[in-house]
């Protein structure tokens, strides 16, 4: 039933504003999807991942994964109902860790969509897929943090109002407890944007762009930490097992969107008169690898988002892992078959497959790259095969 109204609201409201969002800078689109935003609001559909009291629908986990795979089928759809990365994941960070004063300067305006905001992990020097190696600084002197550093694929930062930046706090402490993560508002002194980083030869604007940041000196109250002094590993990996099903079905989404434009081509494309392109074999098969691939991927990100109401996300782990780098991978499989049966016109802005085969490559990095993924898994599988275990002979176990 909201499946059927979102579906409904993005086939008359969404759809239609793409051929802009493809064409114009995001920038030039804000009085339109603040328009958007406030039709969505007036059909009660607006934050379906926040509790009731504060304005959303309250949805569970698993419902919100139904919710979001229709939403990505517009590259627009998180944002017009306030549940795009990466504020969502600020929303339920400072929501679940927040202080009473964070919580009302920063939670309630973003949860209300008055002002977006960034996370700032990533070092252009240090590899990300080791999140405990960085550089960047957040120096106690009295009440204030200064803070120094590099920072770079800060999505989103372009007009943000604030970003949380993740900072070491504790140099000598263990890898894990050496940072924290920091509220900076953008136009504290010293924070500087460099730039928004072009991606695939697109920079961007506005909420779709990513930037570089120094920061130089920045100061900010003690207070504008969140939680403890040295826990911004953990409340970083307590944001990623949800924000794991978010991405993934945000993909299957994309997936599905793609699918169908992929078999209306195949289906209607003449190669000779009479004569349709779905009537070749290979492109037959292409369909129906895709549609066994995302039917599989999405029962398995289901599934993985129900374990993770249950039992938790370090319950869940190993299924979040393999659904990160699977879906990654099944995205890319179908965006590229589609771009292919489209010939030419994929490679277009007159479709939505160039966009999000030049942004959605990086669901392979971010969040941790595939191997990483892989590597995670395959090692507990492996330790638990006894991989090694010394044997009382101090040989390894054998299976
Ligand atoms: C579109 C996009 C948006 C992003 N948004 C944000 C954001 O908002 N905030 C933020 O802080 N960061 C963001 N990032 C950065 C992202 O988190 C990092 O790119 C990611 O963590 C990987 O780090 P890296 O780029 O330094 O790659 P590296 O760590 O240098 O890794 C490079 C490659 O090495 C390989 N590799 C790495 N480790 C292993 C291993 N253990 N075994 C085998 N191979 C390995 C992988 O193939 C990997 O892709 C974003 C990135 C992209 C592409």
């Amino acid at each position: 039933m909201l499946s059927t109204q979102i579906r409904a609201f993005l086939e008359s409201e969404a759809f239609p504003l793409e051929p802009r969002f493809l064409r114009e800078p995001f920038s030039a689109l804000l009085p339109e999807l603040a328009r958007l935003r406030a039709e969505v609001k007036k059909r009660g559909l607006w934050a379906p991942h926040l509790p009731r009291e504060h304005g959303g629908l309250g949805l569970s986990l698993p419902e919100f994964a139904e919710v979001s795979a229709v939403l990505g089928e517009s590259p627009i759809g998180h944002y017009l109902l306030n549940c795009n990365a990466p504020d969502i994941g600020n929303q339920e960070l400072l929501l679940s860790h927040g202080s009473a004063e964070q919580k009302a300067r920063w939670f309630e305006p973003l949860a209300r969509g008055e002002i977006r905001s960034c996370f700032a992990m990533t070092e252009p020097e240090f590899a990300g897929s080791n999140p405990v190696w960085m550089d960047t600084r957040a120096e106690r002197d009295g009440d204030y943090y200064v803070i120094s550093g590099h920072k770079w694929f800060t999505s989103s930062a372009d007009g943000a109002a604030f970003t949380i930046v993740m900072a070491v706090t504790d140099p000598d402490a263990a890898p894990h407890k050496r940072a924290s993560q920091i509220i900076v508002p953008m136009d504290t002194p010293g924070l500087v944007l460099v730039r928004n980083i072009p991606v695939m030869g697109e920079a961007g604007s506005d909420y779709a762009s990513h930037a570089e940041l120094r920061f130089e000196s920045v100061r900010v109250p003690v207070s504008n930490r969140i939680g403890a002094e040295g826990a911004g590993f953990a409340l970083a990996q307590e944001r990623l097992g949800p924000g794991r099903i978010h991405h993934c079905m945000r993909w299957l989404g994309i997936a599905e969107r793609a699918f169908r434009m992929m078999v209306h081509r195949a289906a209607t494309r003449e190669l000779a008169p009479g004569e349709v392109l779905g009537q070749q074999q290979v492109i037959q098969h292409w369909i129906a690898e895709c549609r066994a691939e995302m039917d599989a991927a999405k029962l398995l990100v289901l599934d993985v988002a129900e374990r993770i109401e249950r039992d938790g996300a370090q319950a869940a782990r190993d299924g979040i892992s393999l659904i990160k780098f699977h879906v990654a991978g099944v995205l890319q499989r179908v965006l590229d078959r589609a771009i292919q049966v489209h010939g030419a016109l994929g490679m277009t802005d007159d479709t939505p497959l160039a966009y999000w085969y030049r942004h959605e490559r990086g669901a392979r990095i971010y969040d941790g790259p595939d191997e990483v993924h892989k590597g995670a898994v395959a090692k507990r599988i492996l330790a638990a095969a006894g991989m090694g275990r010394k044997t009382e002979d101090g040989r390894g176990a054998r299976g």
